[in-house]
């Protein structure tokens, strides 16, 4: 049997390349996605090639509509992506007062454009597949809200909203479409956002969340056993709601 085919959004970063790996584990090729960093989207394939699994890095920026169409293009060659994980994301934290227009787009154009500059192009062909996975990774602000993330928090739960009108639209054909919305995670960006003290006081279990541990999450969602959870958002934050 042919692999399917699966993009990684952000797979340079420190959850990205975590699902990568997962989903190479589960028998998918692998585009390992980066924006400034390829060499590490190179590394995290290298890893998964001599791991015995299949995977290819590439780089766009997500918020280059045009960039990103002549990529996904390219991929496209290879076949259709049946598996897609929109993870790339940034935050610029200030309060709102203080918060600039600049501040506001970058972040928006990221989470919530970037959804729609990966998604919109692959999504007929995999629809012709009448096979697929959607999962894009959201954050718990988008749930609760956050203090100094007004501009985050709009993006991510702006991307909720698409996740249940784009899981209607594709339920008939076999895709489903759910948002993953992690808590506090071990990687560049949740260190940089909360110290050890901050997250053993926000965090009833006391510690930040693995990537691994959202990944096995995506990996599950992505799998043949999940296809009928659909138009969900599903937290991974251990007890912090
Ligand atoms: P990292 O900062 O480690 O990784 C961010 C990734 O996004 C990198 O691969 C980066 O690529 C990519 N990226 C940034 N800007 C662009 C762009 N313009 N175009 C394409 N790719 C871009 O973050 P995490 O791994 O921690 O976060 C991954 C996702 O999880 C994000 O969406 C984040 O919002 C979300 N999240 C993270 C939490 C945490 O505590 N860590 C909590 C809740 C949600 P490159 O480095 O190559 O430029």
């Amino acid at each position: 049997m042919t692999k399917k085919l699966a993009l990684v959004t952000g797979g340079s970063g420190g959850i990205g390349a975590a699902i990568c790996r997962a989903l190479a584990a589960q028998d998918c090729h692998v585009f390992v996605h980066a924006n400034r960093n390829l060499a590490q989207a190179e590394s995290v394939a290298a890893d998964i090639t001599r791991a015995g699994g299949s995977a290819t890095a590439i780089a766009f920026d997500v918020t280059d509509r045009a960039a990103t169409q002549a990529a996904l293009e390219a991929i496209l060659q290879q076949g259709p992506i049946q598996i897609l994980v929109n993870n790339a994301g940034i935050h610029d934290d200030v309060v709102f007062p203080g918060m600039s227009g600049d501040q506001w787009d970058r972040v928006v154009n990221v989470s919530l454009n970037g959804f729609f500059n990966v998604t919109q192009p692959l999504t007929m062909p995999m629809l012709r597949t009448r096979w697929g996975r959607i999962i894009n990774i959201s954050s718990i602000a988008a749930i609760t809200g956050n203090h100094g993330q007004v501009n985050y928090s709009a993006a991510k739960g702006a991307l909720h909203s698409a996740t249940k009108s784009l899981a209607r639209e594709l339920a008939s054909r076999g895709i489903t479409v759910n948002a993953v919305a992690p808590g506090i995670i071990d990687t560049a960006m949740g260190q940089a956002a909360f110290n050890a003290a901050a997250i053993a006081e926000m965090v009833p279990m006391k510690r930040a969340g693995k990537p691994e541990e959202v990944a096995a999450l995506v990996a599950f969602l992505a799998s043949e056993q999940a296809a009928y959870i659909s138009g969900q958002i599903i937290s991974i934050n251990g007890a912090m709601i």
